[in-house]
């Protein structure tokens, strides 16, 4: 019988000998429901420490038990491999990283009957691979390679003649294994960091197309019926009072009225708010499978074509252009195949090196005079430059994105390996050749603040562009930059906090239901306070409150991308409803997971689930830091740059938002006091953030645990 939720079974592709298998999805994934938990599963099991590159290398793309029903958001995709993106210079072996898209892949791939597809190997020529209705075939990618992400989605399609296969694939920058390349679906939806469009490329793999009609077997239907009704009547309209947001677009002044099916779409209009001047190009609102949020615009700009934009994917917008370029730059990156949310840093970077002088002489120069760049390239780039009157045309950034996306020159070759490695790389570079102040000039571009008044655009988390400061959001925030591989991203907090439209003070009341008054009073701040004045700190409450939230975050993402819902709704902290104070209710994945499964799981049971997928996460992160040496991750991997615990520098550029300066900094021995209080919450060993057997024991990875000791990792 299939299962209630699951389809059943997990396709494997072997790409090196050609070799496509089946096998059940239930029982063995079962304790780690979908998504990112059978990732994890998958890689700890097979291959936890191989090269990214390599064809040991799984990438794993799954979807959880809600995907392909009508429940509201759940047609997220996660995407889970050994990541070329995440920098860690001090770890052996390259980490475990995630990525989700949106769109319609994930619960195409649902109705052509699978709940996950293992990717292994390396194909000899190139090739895609085409699934219908449970039956998948290697296709030639020859003719293929080397077409823009979205030309390949049309060709496919016509070849195959299904016009309705849903395609994920890699641009040019994934062939050319750029470590910022994501894997792309129709024309906005990306799995973005960690590179994994650049894992696609060094398999071989073009693009996945898939097409099913199943359908997906939910265990009581009236019971998710009233749940999606009683969600629909709780859910935002907008996303809600963004700084890029006019006036008060704040969902609890406007949420979708469940009985409206005109207004369930209407949702905050992302062009208008993030690029006013292309508003006469949008097109419409576009949702992702099941949602009836609609956050994304499309648009349709003369020459430039069509496609979906979302709030990062307007990133020259944000950074000050106000012409047409601002969508070229889009749909470029979206064709090439680069990471959008990455071109906030890599674009300073460029402004930095024309900026910043050494001597007489512009960093640019120097990189000019090394023979890394060509002079003809150097005045096409000058193009990007801040703009002083806002329209800069497409030179400039079409030159900077060609030459990431073909590695075009010594200097493109550099920043296709990210901003961060793309520092490391070009200040090595001018040491070798004798030029030691300039290469610290170089490294000088790590110490300036970004936009939006810091963590976007510089040196954020593990060498990605970096989601909020915890120097606004607080210690809890900074805890996971430390434990995560990747860019934390989470929304939870931005959901209660800042998107809502809710002063703090209600913000905080609904805390205190959530968590107690201990923890809300002292773990959560107002993000609007005087720029002067430091975080809330009690020495008696702050760290466990911070550690309590920080596990809140962790847990409810595990649970987000196992199931698999969207960041911008699950948790859902509040409600657009006065009636109800605003409150959400967090309860929400719990109840939807047991109406569609059948399974009898309440919140607790859930967060225990996601407990042990979170400690997955962890003990590949410990086998990778050390390759199966004992190492201390408190000391060595759970860390954040420097420039957190130090005053401002210099702004790199006014910045755009405006945004005034950054909070103050944070303090180290408050860090680490948040950290010892997490570790104790999440049952890890205090003095190496490792988790110990009896918590291992506990979620039921006695086996993990045997195999760490085995491998020569003790655990207390
Ligand atoms: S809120 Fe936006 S990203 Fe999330 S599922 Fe809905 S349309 Fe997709």
């Amino acid at each position: 019988m299939t299962p209630y939720g699951w389809q059943g079974k997990i396709l494997r592709v072997d790409l090196s000998s050609g070799v496509i298998s089946e096998e059940p999805t239930l029982p063995t994934y079962e304790a780690f429901v979908g998504g990112i938990g059978i990732g994890y599963k998958v890689i700890w099991d097979e291959a936890p420490t191989a090269d990214p590159f390599s064809s040991e290398n799984r990438i794993v793309f799954a979807v959880g038990p809600l995907t392909g029903t009508h429940a509201p958001s759940s047609g997220r995709t996660e995407v889970t491999s050994i990541s070329p993106h995440v920098y860690a210079p001090l770890a052996k072996r390259a980490l475990v990283s995630r990525s989700g898209m949106g769109g319609y892949w994930g619960a195409e791939l649902k109705f052509a009957g699978y709940d996950a597809i293992i990717i292994q190997g390396k194909a000899a020529r190139p090739v895609y691979l085409w699934i219908k209705d449970g039956q998948a075939v290697i296709k030639s990618a020859e003719h293929l390679w080397g077409t823009d992400a979205f030309t390949v989605q049309e060709r496919i399609r016509e070849e195959l003649g299904e016009p309705k296969a849903q395609i994920a694939c890699i641009g040019p920058a994934g062939e050319n294994l750029v470590r910022i390349a994501p894997i792309l679906h129709r024309s906005g939806n990306a799995a973005g960091q960690g590179g994994f469009g650049a894992v696609m490329g060094a398999k071989n793999l073009k693009a996945i197309a898939v097409r099913g009609t199943r359908g997906v077997q939910v265990a009581d239907g009236d019971k998710l019926n009233a749940l999606i009704r009683e969600i629909r009547g709780m859910m935002p309209g907008p996303l809600g009072s963004t700084p890029l947001s006019e006036g008060t677009l704040s969902w609890t002044e406007k949420h979708i009225d469940p009985h409206d099916i005109n207004k369930q779409a209407l949702r905050f209009n992302q062009t208008k708010s993030c690029a006013p001047h292309l508003n006469k190009y949008f097109v419409k609102h576009a949702a992702c499978y099941s949602c009836p949020l609609a956050c994304y615009a499309y648009n349709y700009v003369p020459g430039a074509g069509g496609g979906a934009v979302s709030c990062t994917q307007w990133f020259y917008s944000w950074l000050g252009n106000q012409d047409e370029a601002t969508f070229v730059a889009k749909q470029r990156c979206d064709q090439w195949g680069i990471d959008t949310f990455e071109m906030f840093p890599m674009i300073q970077l460029v402004w930095y090196l024309f900026d910043t002088r050494v001597g007489d002489k512009r960093i640019i120069d120097y990189v000019c005079e090394a023979g890394m760049l060509t002079s003809e390239l150097v005045t096409d780039l000058q193009d990007l430059h801040y703009p002083p009157e806002g329209n800069l045309g497409c030179k400039g950034i079409e030159t900077l994105l060609r030459m990431i996306a073909f590695r075009e020159s010594a200097l493109g070759d550099m920043l296709a390996e990210g901003f961060r490695r793309a520092v490391d790389l070009l200040a090595a570079r001018f040491e070798e050749l004798s030029l030691p102040q300039v290469a610290d000039a170089v490294r000088g571009w790590l110490r300036m603040e970004g936009i939006m008044g810091g963590v976007v655009g510089a040196d954020g988390g593990w060498g990605m562009s970096g989601h909020y400061d915890p120097r606004t959001y607080g210690y809890y925030w900074a805890v996971n930059f430390a434990v995560e591989n990747r860019d934390p991203n989470r929304h939870s907090m931005t959901n209660l906090l800042e998107w809502t439209g809710l002063s703090f003070e209600q913000a905080l009341s609904i805390g205190r239901k959530y968590w107690g008054e201990e923890v809300a009073d002292w773990g959560l701040s107002d993000l609007d306070r005087d720029r002067k004045k430091p975080l809330t700190w009690n020495d008696a409450y702050s760290a466990r409150a911070n550690a309590v939230l920080s596990r809140f975050i962790h847990l409810r993402a595990c649970i987000k991308d196992m199931l698999t819902v969207c960041d911008w709704v699950y948790p859902m902290m509040t409600s657009g409803l006065a009636e109800r104070d605003y409150t959400g209710d967090i309860s929400l994945e719990s109840r939807l997971f047991s109406a569609v499964t059948g399974l009898d799981v309440d919140q607790e049971g859930l967060d225990e689930i996601a407990e042990r997928v979170w400690n997955m996460h962890r003990v590949l992160t410990l086998v990778q830091w050390g390759d199966w040496q004992p190492v201390n991750l408190r000391k060595e991997h759970d860390q954040i740059p420097d420039r957190y615990f130090t005053p401002l520098e210099t702004h790199l550029l006014p910045p755009f938002p405006p945004a005034p300066e950054p909070h103050p900094p944070l303090e180290r021995e408050k860090f680490e006091a948040v950290k010892a209080e997490y570790y104790k919450l999440m049952g890890w060993d205090e003095e190496t953030g490792v988790p110990t057997r009896a918590t291992l024991e506990r979620l039921g990875l006695k086996e993990v645990a045997d195999r760490l000791e085995k491998s020569g990792i003790p655990l207390k």
